[in-house]
């Protein structure tokens, strides 16, 4: 594994470039602060009369149409959602893109799935924090930075992982490390990561746990507390001291209960489910899937997300946060 920390950045990678960040969003508003702050040149890029273009407006951005910006800059970051980037780079970056310039990204989404196909004389590289853009600026305020990951994809100039961590470091991402990986590698573990375990898993995990509780007889406050306010408390100790730190830190009946029952929830056959998750994101079938999901204005994605919200988890979840103050009431 190579690991580059703040001494391992070229200071002079940056020197002298106009760096375009399309979006302004969760990572576009982010990120962009904190290269400024860094003392980087940006601009941000955007469409005309989107709500970003007043907030980037108010933070004391200098905010361009995107083809105004990409015309300008030598390097070019893209921080639109994935499903946008291939329409907004065809269209608005592609026409202006030079010899020597650099097309960044902090997911390789576009660029793995050849949704992007950039020239083969510009830099192709991506720098992404491990984790999202509140953090970004949060941690960059305090003075230190979340780790990240760090790939070149194209080196056409001879300093282009030069340049791609000289954005990590103005990012704050060095002061933590970074990782060296490769497109492919992050694509396919992110999507991974979301899907099985982060965000997918989860989210099944919990349920599933709280409908068996409730199914069973159990209060549903009580469930909800069991299978879903808690986890975050345990997570918080794997974070900090793995599961070494957890097992110690719970009771023994808690350990032993965990160690014996746990395999019994997550099977052999979870885990095929999870390899067959993987072999549909490296044999492109997900892409394929998301690409269609697009097409149809996310019609399922739109039923999926309403039919989320009216889980009983979720009801019983809001009020229970509410009747704890973990939550506001207009949230
Ligand atoms: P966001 O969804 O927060 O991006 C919102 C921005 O995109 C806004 O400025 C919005 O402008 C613009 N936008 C949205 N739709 C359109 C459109 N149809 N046309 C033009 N502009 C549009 O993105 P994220 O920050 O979540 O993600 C950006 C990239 O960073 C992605 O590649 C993602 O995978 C990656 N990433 C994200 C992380 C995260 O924590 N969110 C973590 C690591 C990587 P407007 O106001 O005009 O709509
Ligand atoms: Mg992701
Ligand atoms: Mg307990």
């Amino acid at each position: 594994m190579k690991m580059y920390y703040d001494k391992d950045v070229d200071n002079d990678a940056l020197a002298g470039k106009t760096i375009a960040v399309m979006g302004y969003g969760s990572q576009g508003r982010a990120q962009s602060r904190n290269l400024a702050d860094s003392g980087c040149n940006v601009i941000i890029g955007l469409r005309e009369g989107g709500k970003s273009w007043q907030i980037a407006k108010d933070d004391g951005m200098t905010v361009k149409t995107f083809d105004e910006a990409a015309k300008e800059a030598d390097i070019i970051h893209i921080l639109l959602p994935d499903e946008i980037q291939a329409d907004v780079y065809e269209k608005h970056i592609k026409p202006y893109v030079e010899t020597g310039n650099t097309l960044a990204c902090s997911h390789g989404y576009n660029v793995h799935f050849d949704l992007i196909e950039p020239p083969e004389d510009v830099n192709v590289i991506m720098y992404a924090p491990k984790g999202p853009g509140s953090m970004v600026r949060e941690t960059y305020l305090q003075g230190f930075g979340i780790p990240g990951l760090v790939a070149v994809e194209q080196d056409a100039t001879g300093d282009a992982l030069q340049i791609a961590l000289g954005m990590a470091k103005a990012c704050g991402f060095t002061k933590a490390g970074v990782i060296e990986t490769t497109f492919k590698e992050e694509t396919e573990t992110d999507l991974f990561g979301e899907q099985a375990v982060l965000c997918g898993g989860l989210t099944e995990l919990i349920n599933a746990g709280f409908q068996t509780l409730v199914e069973a007889g159990y209060q549903p406050e009580i469930a909800y507390f069991e299978t879903c306010h808690e986890v975050k408390l345990i997570v918080d100790i794997i974070y900090k001291k793995g599961f070494a730190g957890m097992w110690k830190d719970v009771s023994n009946t808690a350990e032993y209960g965990g160690l014996t029952k746990g395999p019994q929830v997550i099977t052999d056959e979870a885990k095929e489910g999870m390899k067959k998750v993987l072999s549909d994101i490296q044999d492109g079938t997900f892409k394929d899937d998301f690409a269609a999901e697009n097409a149809t204005d996310a019609a399922n994605l739109k039923e999926m997300r309403a039919a989320s919200q009216k889980l009983d988890i979720e009801i019983v979840g809001t009020r229970l946060r509410k009747a704890c103050g973990l939550q506001d009431d207009d949230e």
